[in-house]
């Protein structure tokens, strides 16, 4: 009996002390296990990137894609509203290079986005390193199609497209092949010629390492090349259209949640971003389905054009300047969670240190980071003092090696770290919609200048036109 009676006090206590140590609301149950029960977003994008395909800005695809989106939306009882607008766009043509001399053979080219179609032409080949202002001013580049090596992950060190073409332009060259001399494999990826999402003035096509060092071997040894250039890409207007979810809260206060869901057209758009469209989904059927009413507006945007200049986010924010947004989530090829990344809006560490803490089943093993990048959704938002924060993902070589490439498909997808980013990130969600004890706020422009030379992205914003406040 008096056992019985000091084992039911143990009890008690141990329960008091457990409770005491673990103040994790009961949502978070809910929240972790049922992402790792129900896989809609997984499925959803699985049939959209396997029966539709690819989804350019603008292209029949996207629609037909952003059709499904909605109606599956539907399914899961989420009503979705799509936001319209017109922009430049862009279609891939039958673009063609051709080596006329010293032998004939076709390359593997893949044209820049907004590079526009002009009559057949041919003309020689010279290397112009990697495409500076100094290397084009002392190759001898004029009537000619300039060779540039581009180094680094994704080819993304040195002059990017637009500097490169400007550059070409002052010295009347002719186009530009561009290869990254640092990825092997023949692959030739897709990426924008214009970060505002303007005409290249000029041809610039992307061709693959092995290409690229033939090439230039070639004229290395003095031999003279020639190509002929068919560039049936063209830039035209159309309508596309960002599509939203909206759970208001309490408050008009709005947190925007966003994936982009258009992608180049090589692949199926899987892992770029399948992926993030995916898990943006899982996480508005779980909140419908556990918290469709939190203290803030909660807002999910599947945008459109990021590819293509970031079109859709620039222009939800533009859409958007009268609402009271007070954070950015984005998800763009996000792998299963490390970590989070405040973004340089240092003032959330303790808020993320904390839930980390809390989410010690979870291998956050690189804690909370603040390192602001830019190149996705977040930028606009970022741009006008809204804070944005990410999970620190981590995919296998395999799903990002083919980033941007014929080889972004499905089979690169992984189930479990997609379970395992929803359950991260509805959680975080949670706490970032409902907890009082983090008090939101938005930087001033001063401040957004400031954090952004800290961290060296003025110049670069500058370099892509992107940068928003004079020198
Ligand atoms: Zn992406």
């Amino acid at each position: 009996m008096k056992t019985k009676i000091l084992t039911s006090v143990i009890v008690l206590i141990v329960g008091f002390v457990i409770n005491a140590v673990s103040q994790t609301p009961e949502a978070w149950n809910s929240l972790i296990s049922n992402a790792f029960l129900e896989s809609r977003g997984y499925e959803v994008m699985n049939k959209i990137c396997d029966e539709i395909g690819p989804r350019l800005m603008g292209s029949a695809n996207y629609e037909r894609a952003q059709n499904v989106l909605e109606a599956e939306l539907k399914k899961d009882k989420m009503n979705s509203t799509k936001e319209h607008f017109a922009t430049l766009g862009w279609v891939r043509g039958n673009d063609e290079v051709i080596m006329t001399q010293p032998t004939y053979r076709k390359l593997r080219v893949t044209a820049l986005g907004f590079v526009h179609q002009q009559p057949q032409f041919s003309a020689q080949l010279v290397f112009a390193e990697n495409g500076t202002e100094e290397a084009i001013a002392k190759a001898d580049v004029k009537d000619k199609i300039l060779l540039i090596e581009k180094n680094g992950m994704f080819g993304r060190s040195g002059p990017n497209a637009m500097e490169i073409v400007k550059n070409a332009m002052k010295y009347n060259a002719k186009a530009v092949l561009t290869y990254n001399a640092s990825q092997p494999g023949f692959t030739a990826i897709a990426k924008t010629g214009s970060f505002a999402s303007d005409t290249v003035k000029m041809p610039i096509f992307e061709i693959t390492y092995e290409e690229g060092l033939w090439l230039y071997r070639l004229l290395s040894q003095g031999k003279t090349v020639e190509l002929q250039m068919t560039v049936n890409s063209y830039c035209k207007q159309v309508n596309t259209s960002n599509l939203v979810v909206t759970f208001p809260g309490k408050v008009k206060e709005k947190i925007v949640v966003g994936a982009h869901f258009d992608s180049w057209d090589l692949g199926q758009g899987a892992v770029d971003n399948g992926l993030g469209s995916a898990i943006i989904y899982d996480m508005a059927k779980q909140m419908r389905k556990f918290n469709p009413k939190n203290h803030y507006t909660v807002e999910f945007v599947w945008f459109t054009g990021e590819e293509v200049g970031l079109v859709g986010a620039k222009k939800y924010v533009e859409m958007h300047k009268e609402d009271k947004i007070i954070a950015y989530i984005n998800f763009d090829m996000t792998g299963y969670p490390i970590g989070f990344n405040v973004m340089g809006f240092e003032y959330y560490r303790p808020f993320f240190e904390k839930l980390i803490t809390d989410l010690n089943g979870f291998e956050m093993k690189d804690g909370v980071k603040s390192q602001p990048w830019t190149g996705s959704d977040h930028l606009p938002f970022m741009l006008m003092g809204i804070p944005t924060f990410h999970i620190s993902g981590k995919l296998d070589e395999i799903m990002y090696k083919y980033y941007h490439e014929a080889a972004d498909t499905w089979d690169k997808v992984s189930r479990k770290y997609l379970s395992e980013t929803v359950a991260v990130a509805s959680v975080m969600l949670y706490e970032v919609a409902n907890n009082k004890d983090l008090k939101h706020r938005n930087l001033i422009e001063s401040e957004v200048i400031d954090m952004l030379q800290k961290y060296n992205l003025k110049e670069q914003l500058q370099k892509t036109g992107e940068w928003p406040f004079g020198n």
